[in-house]
């Protein structure tokens, strides 16, 4: 993979050198660090060296209008940035790393840095899992953090201690966004839960002590991952899937969505509805990435919502009501506790882990879709979620896209339910 990585780089650069006319201009801009956050990032390929919290990130990024490029770098130790021409001049100011870099240029950028173990869920922690959602995957790897861009990755890890085993994806081949990619290195033991119909090899890793839990909890989770990939389209990041207990610590419920390999908390692990819900995010989150935390419910919404729908599928009526009988409560705690406008006006212009992030964004979503199934029909609804992800998979939409989705298909208007459900504070009759 880095032969395939190297190879791909080494042409872009060719190409990028074959504008000689503004070439030397170019590299006289390129003397100095600059700021530039609009910049593509195409890959990052990176080479984790476990023992000696130390990595090597090979960036892939595109051309630009403005010379320099921007990482956020949280609070990583850059030893050294180069590309194949050899050192580049970089500025490390605070969390973030500037590059001194050509505008029109396009390659690889290789930065070797040290990154620390963290306690909270914020970059590699301690317990030797790692956690970057929402912006914390400056702490991990030179990255932007908007949920917006995309980019594939490639992943090694060395210095894994004895005994233990890494989940971690080698390559994942689609756009992502940079919160998707983590490892996990514990005491795992690996159950087979078949594959789907399509292909796709679903799986489940768990430590000691979890084996009974495992089993409850993916109880339908290889017919999960095969009715999203039938109603919704083909899953993206490769074809062995599955979830891995993650030790959070604290009684720490719920998961992660870092496909293919989503985490699941210990506490978790025997909860369907944990599972379905991290796996559903391989379509709406990961799969079709958020335009801007505002449209946090266009993640989180739409995966609570195909969620009780696939364990209604899978696991039978009753599951499926149980699911919306356990959001409904939710809906109603959160809504007396800490109401929110599940859709705010704006785009990343909120601190999502503070303003926005909490109940709010699944339940109201959830129940949104809800209403807009009982005036246009499951099926109908069904055919706009799977079109919504084939016009969108591997790229970023929002809130507003899903509405007008919804209404070129069934001709229903949705705005009044999304004043209501998404718009407003409180919960409608
Ligand atoms: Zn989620």
């Amino acid at each position: 993979m880095t032969f395939r990585a190297t190879s791909l780089s080494f042409l872009l650069l060719v190409l990028g050198c074959s504008d000689g006319t503004s070439s030397q201009s170019e590299d006289l801009k390129q003397s100095k660090p600059a700021k530039n956050w609009s910049r593509d990032v195409v890959s990052t390929e990176l080479d984790v060296d476990l023992e000696g919290n130390r990595a090597t990130a090979r960036i892939e990024v595109g051309a630009s209008k403005r010379t320099g490029v921007s990482f956020e770098v949280g609070d990583l130790s850059i030893e050294s940035v180069r590309d194949e021409k050899g050192p580049l001049p970089f500025k490390q100011d605070g969390s973030r790393l500037d590059i001194g870099y050509a505008a029109k240029r396009s390659g690889t950028i290789e930065i070797a840095y040290g990154f620390r173990d963290h306690t909270e869920l914020q970059g590699a922690t301690s317990k030797g899992l790692t956690f970057t959602w929402p912006s914390f995957c400056g702490n991990l790897f030179p990255c932007k953090s908007d949920p917006s861009d995309g980019l594939r990755f490639e992943l090694s890890l060395s210095g894994v201690p004895s005994g233990a085993k890494a989940i971690f994806p080698p390559a994942i081949e689609a756009d992502a966004p940079a919160y998707m990619l983590a490892w996990a290195v514990g005491d795992y033991t690996e159950i087979d839960l078949g594959k789907t119909a399509s292909g796709t090899s679903v799986r489940a890793w768990y430590l000691p002590g979890e084996k009974q839990a495992t089993t409850k909890g993916t109880a339908h989770l290889r017919d999960v991952v095969e009715w999203y990939e039938q109603t919704y389209g083909d899953y993206l990041f490769g074809d062995v899937v599955g979830s891995v207990s993650a030790e959070w610590g604290g009684g720490a419920f719920g998961g992660m969505e870092h496909h293919p390999f989503w985490h699941v908390s210990r506490g978790s692990m025997g909860d369907e509805e944990t599972h379905a819900h991290e796996a559903a995010h391989g379509w709406f989150g990961d799969g079709v990435r958020i335009e801007c935390w505002e449209d946090l419910t266009l993640s989180e919404g739409t995966t609570s919502y195909v969620t009780a729908r696939a364990l209604e599928a899978t696991a039978g009526k009753a599951a499926g009501d149980g699911v919306w009988a356990s959001y409904e409560q939710r809906l109603d705690s959160v809504v007396a506790s800490q109401d929110r406008v599940a859709r705010p006006e704006g785009c990343n212009q909120i601190d999502v882990l503070n303003d926005l992030w909490n109940d709010v964004v699944y339940m109201k979503g959830a129940f949104f879709y809800r209403a807009v199934e009982a005036e246009i029909g499951r099926e109908t609804l069904d055919r706009i979620l799977a079109g919504f992800y084939a016009a969108h998979r591997e790229k970023a939409a929002g809130v507003d896209d899903m509405l007008d989705a919804i209404r070129e298909e069934s001709g229903f208007d949705p705005e009044p339910l999304a004043d209501v459900w998404l718009r407003s504070l409180g919960r409608p009759d």
